[in-house]
């Protein structure tokens, strides 16, 4: 690892301003941070500590019109907390899917949904060739090994797949994000805070130098508790998804008033499916709905040498979901 600067802050001005040095990286869990770091991956020459924010931006807040979670708040205390379990449990689900017990006790909600990709090329620094890591120089992906990378939302320059799954449960419930940076606050729709790779893989998010995500705010709704998580991957703990849905239904005498869906492992940033959405607008869900759905979902999929199988998998696994969450016993 090469030798780095530490400071701590604790007000939201001064962090923002370390943080917009050159090469400076803010702390929280540090559970993809100090991985990518030891990996020479990532190479910040300061590390801003921000926990001693925890009593401003720590906090989880269930009221009538929705549900404030601050960024600093731990997967591990977000995915026991009895409000967000009852009246959102596409959340929790995607919370306990995400990680190990051990990584959920340290990782903050802020962190997690700025992982960077799990693609080994970008994580293993003998190859040369990754724009995300170094601009310009190509993608050892694209005629490599692709069975884990996307299908949806890729460009000839990247097709590295977003690996979080709280991430998707956010954007299925129109969530914000609450932002604090140089210029003061500002909040944008979550579902903006991600970029596809385009001609800039390595631009991953709309934040500025020096922003921190303070919170994130999900707004109540008919459908916050119809909703649900579904992972699907290589093995039942601990692994990332392959694919992914996340979700949330507003149903009105058996037929769909609005669906909200988000694909997971199968795109390059948390995938909002609005033509699979719409497509359900006032029909029952059943097989045959849900499988509509899902095929208008992976309509624009683009496959890449082993990653093809991901299509039928993203669509059974939208369309499960799908069947799973009209079924759900909800309570008013
Ligand atoms: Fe790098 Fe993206 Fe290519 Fe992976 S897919 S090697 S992250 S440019």
């Amino acid at each position: 690892m090469r030798p780095f600067t530490y400071s701590r802050d604790n007000a939201d001005a001064d962090a923002a301003k370390a943080g917009a040095g050159a090469d400076h990286s803010f702390l929280a869990g540090g559970t993809t941070l100090l991985d990518l770091m030891k990996l020479d991956v990532l190479r910040p020459t300061g590390i801003i500590d921000v926990n001693d924010m925890a009593a401003r931006h720590g906090g989880i807040e269930n009221r009538p019109d929705g549900l404030r979670l601050g960024a600093l708040v731990r997967m591990a205390d977000a995915a026991a907390h009895h409000d967000v379990a009852t009246d959102y449990p596409v959340i929790v689900q995607s919370l306990l899917l995400a990680a190990s017990a051990q990584i959920r006790n340290m990782a903050s909600l802020g962190g997690n949904v700025l992982q960077r990709t799990r693609c080994s090329y970008y994580r293993d620094t003998r190859w040369a060739a990754c724009n995300k890591r170094s601009p310009g120089s190509g993608c050892a992906a694209i005629a490599g090994l692709t069975r884990k990378h996307a299908i949806l939302g890729v460009s000839d320059n990247c097709i590295a797949s977003y690996p979080g799954d709280f991430a998707q449960a956010l954007v299925a419930l129109d969530a914000t994000v609450e932002i604090t940076g140089p210029s003061g606050t500002r909040s944008m729709r979550f579902e903006d805070l991600h970029r596809e790779p385009g001609d800039t893989p390595h631009v991953e998010t709309n934040l500025q130098p020096g922003e921190l995500i303070t919170a994130f705010s999900v707004p109540a709704g008919a459908w916050t508790r119809r909703s649900l998580y579904l992972k699907i991957r290589d093995r039942d703990s601990y692994e990332f998804a392959l694919a992914s849905a996340a979700v949330a239904l507003d149903l009105e005498g058996g037929r769909v008033k609005q669906a909200r869906i988000a694909l997971g492992g199968v795109a390059t940033k948390p995938w909002r499916a609005r033509d699979a959405e719409q497509s359900l607008a006032g029909v029952a869900v059943n097989p045959d709905t849900a499988a509509r759905a899902a095929k208008v979902a992976f309509a624009d999929a683009k496959i890449h040498g082993d990653n093809a199988y991901k299509i039928e998998l993203g669509q059974r696994t939208l369309q499960r979901a799908l069947l799973q969450a009209a079924s759900m016993e909800v309570k008013p």
